[in-house]
């Protein structure tokens, strides 16, 4: 059975069930129709000023028929418990899964165990599935160190295999023989020089071609924040609960902030691009993050599946000038 994500959740529950994890956020921003699924939404009733990601995931659960969803109701957006509630009247099965603000052990833990209950998965199996994963783990984050130490895997590949880390694309065993095909191409790659070197912090972009344009820039990723606490890797030692706990994104900024400033550090970062989605609280952090870290922040929003604006374009070159002028 097809079990639909709106976000990162402990995976290896559903994988231990047997059944098969679905980002719906992936399987939204890659469609070719993802523009028309927003208007779909709107057309149903969803407000102009409501998050296309959450009007994506609407629709996109109707068109693929999805009927058992994992719904992050707190540590990800209150817009997708909102969502839920638009399709009562449809018969889906919504099960809720809250991160506590705290990051709290035992409330962290009683979630796991709510959804393994919900799930008819174990707990034992699900840490056996913790241990297949592992080493796929440790490769996603030998991918990242080639693209921020060698310069040998492109920012938008980092992107892209750490971003299916929520659901591994459905398919673990193909997912982790694309990513051996990476490593082995990217071994023999040679390294190509670039303007600058900066950081993707925030949600994953809804624009389709941010990553191509950074790279026509001269501009190289060499850090995607959020994507890589998908991957786990931070926590690649650690047990399953504590995993769980490790994860920065659906608790309070400031672990993140930890995170970010390390790995800026880490990766030598010359700039920060914070992506903002419209309507979304998160963009409020934009202050906390310019405040905390020490090198050029650049905020870039987006709104609609598709491709970037010309304005968008010409701030992106704009900031690639400054880093260069800073070097
Ligand atoms: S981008 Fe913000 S508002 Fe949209 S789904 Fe994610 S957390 Fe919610």
């Amino acid at each position: 059975m097809e079990v639909g994500l709106t976000s990162t959740i402990p995976v290896e529950i559903i994988l231990a069930a047997g059944h098969t994890p679905v980002d719906l956020n992936n399987i939204f921003v890659v469609s070719p129709q993802a523009a028309q699924l927003v208007r779909d939404a709107e057309a149903a009733g969803y407000p102009r000023n409501a998050c296309s990601w959450v009007k994506g995931i609407y629709s996109t659960i109707l068109q693929h028929d999805i009927n058992t969803v994992v719904v992050v109701t707190q540590g990800d957006c209150s817009q997708m418990q909102a969502m839920i509630e638009t399709l009562a009247d449809h018969d889906i099965r919504f099960i809720p899964f809250a991160y506590p603000y705290d990051r709290d052990r035992a409330q962290v833990k009683e979630q796991m165990r709510r959804l393994i209950e919900a799930l008819d998965s174990d707990w034992d199996a699900a840490v056996a599935v913790q241990e297949r994963l592992r080493p796929l783990r440790a490769k996603i984050a030998r991918l990242d160190e080639m693209t921020w130490r060698e310069g040998t895997v492109t920012g938008y590949e980092n992107h892209l295999y750490q971003v299916s880390c929520s659901d591994f694309t459905g398919d673990v065993e193909r997912f982790e023989a694309e990513v051996d095909g990476l490593l082995q191409e990217a071994f023999g790659r040679t390294p190509r020089s670039y303007r600058a070197r900066v950081g993707f912090v925030g949600v994953p972009p809804i624009y389709c071609n941010l990553y191509q344009c950074l790279e026509e820039l001269g501009l190289h990723v060499a850090f995607n924040e959020i994507q890589r606490q998908f991957t786990m890797a931070p926590a690649l030692e650690c047990d399953l609960l504590t995993q769980y706990q490790c994860y920065t994104y659906p608790y309070d900024i400031f672990a993140r902030l930890e995170d970010i400033a390390t790995e800026t550090a880490n990766r030598k970062l010359e700039g920060i691009i914070h992506y903002v989605q419209s309507f979304c609280f998160r963009q409020i952090y934009d202050h906390i993050l310019r405040e905390a870290l020490d090198c050029p922040v650049l905020a870039l929003e987006g709104d609609r599946p598709g491709g970037l604006t010309g304005r968008d374009k010409l701030r992106l070159e704009a900031f690639a000038e400054t880093l260069e002028a800073r070097r």
